[in-house]
């Protein structure tokens, strides 16, 4: 894994949000990405604004890399959510590939395809992702597994390091779900994946405190077209 050569860079890039950092998907402090198109469209969605592939979310690789330069080096874990990654499957292989190259070894990708559908169709993408979390969500099978949204979606161990590093992950039930919430820009961002109900129960919460509008997500959302930047 990580010695293969980086494959040809995209034109362009459909990123909805690059943000540091995410503590709410996976262990420890982490870059999210969020792609932007998803084609599956699963009720109760919590990113419907990422499901648009549009000219707003376009970057050119240049300033993806320019933008992980500022990450503090220390860091080694990304998340890349959606909107759905394989969907754009050139950019995600480029994009692994260069966060492999940056020294990332804790890569995880969160795909509303199954495990089994990625492997026929993409198995040399899959092959520098560390941990997938597959599927689609579905709002009828409500799960307490930690950093999945409902339980149909399965968390795959892929790498060695991973297998190590977060077996007990797997199967771990929270009595609460991992959240983390952002002030930015005059709203609030929610990162990561709130059960059935949070999601309302929160913007209630937020608006009776007068803390404003807030944005949502499994993916983050925030003012469209504005990146995060390491440091803000
Ligand atoms: S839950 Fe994921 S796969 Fe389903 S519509 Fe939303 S972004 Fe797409």
């Amino acid at each position: 894994m990580g010695n293969e050569p980086r494959p040809r860079p995209p034109e362009r890039l459909y990123i909805g949000r690059m943000f540091y950092p995410v503590r709410a998907l996976g262990p420890g402090e982490r870059v999210g990405i969020w792609f932007a198109g998803c084609s599956l469209a699963c009720p109760g969605c919590m990113t419907p604004e990422f499901w648009e592939r549009h000219s707003r979310f376009a970057r050119r690789p240049e300033e993806v890399l320019a933008w992980l330069e500022r990450v503090p080096r220390h860091v080694r874990g990304v998340t890349i959510s959606g909107g759905e990654p394989f969907e754009q499957p050139q950019a995600l292989h480029w994009l692994l590939a260069v966060l492999r190259e940056r020294g990332f070894d804790d890569i995880w990708v969160y795909s509303g395809y199954t495990f089994e559908r990625l492997q026929r169709r993409h198995g040399e993408v899959l092959r520098l992702i560390d941990v997938l979390i597959d599927g689609p969500y579905r709002a009828d099978r409500p799960t307490d597994l930690i950093w999945r949204g409902s339980a149909n979606q399965r968390m795959w161990l892929l790498s060695e390091q991973a297998r190590m590093r977060h077996h007990r992950w797997v199967a771990y039930r929270v009595s609460r779900p991992v959240l983390q919430i952002v002030p930015e820009g005059g709203r609030f961002v929610v990162i990561g994946v709130p059960r059935a109900g949070t999601w309302e129960r929160l913007q209630q919460h937020l608006a009776e405190m007068g803390l404003g509008e807030a944005g949502e997500t499994r993916g983050a959302q925030a003012p469209h077209g504005r990146q995060q930047q390491p440091g803000d």
